[in-house]
């Protein structure tokens, strides 16, 4: 879907400037950004929305049965609710600390889904 205007709140900070962007004769104008940053953010969220993924999925550890995930970088917007889905068919195996990969190739969409907590070695039976 094509828009051609866009009001919302910046995230990239905690400051959420509220940024009005718009697409006119294949100009475009973000205003409200108090910073490059959020005006690069106004633009990349008219064209090409995008989001970080955060979850969870199983683990093979019996004293830690879930582990806290995130995609490494933003995946599009309009990919985000079958990428949760597909978290429910991971299942992790220590030892991992925050920042490992669980799955170099999430759901196909050529980003790594990390850990952003350890997960211990599983512990013998
Ligand atoms: S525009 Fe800049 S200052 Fe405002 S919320 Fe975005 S990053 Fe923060």
């Amino acid at each position: 879907m094509t828009r051609d205007f866009l009001e919302a709140a910046c995230v990239e900070c905690p400051r959420g400037c509220r940024l009005s962007v718009r697409r006119s004769g294949g100009e475009l104008t973000v205003s409200g950004a108090a910073c490059p940053r959020g005006e690069a953010w106004g633009r990349r969220e008219l064209l090409m929305p995008a989001r970080v993924l955060t979850g969870t999925v199983r683990t093979t550890s019996r004293d830690m049965p879930r582990l806290p995930v995130r995609t490494r970088e933003a995946i599009p917007l309009d990919t985000l609710l079958e990428a949760a889905r597909a978290l429910s068919s991971i299942v992790a195996a220590g030892p991992l600390v925050p920042g490992d990969t669980v799955v170099e190739d999430f759901n196909g969409l050529g980003v790594p889904l990390v850990a952003t907590a350890a997960l211990p070695p599983d512990s013998p039976p």
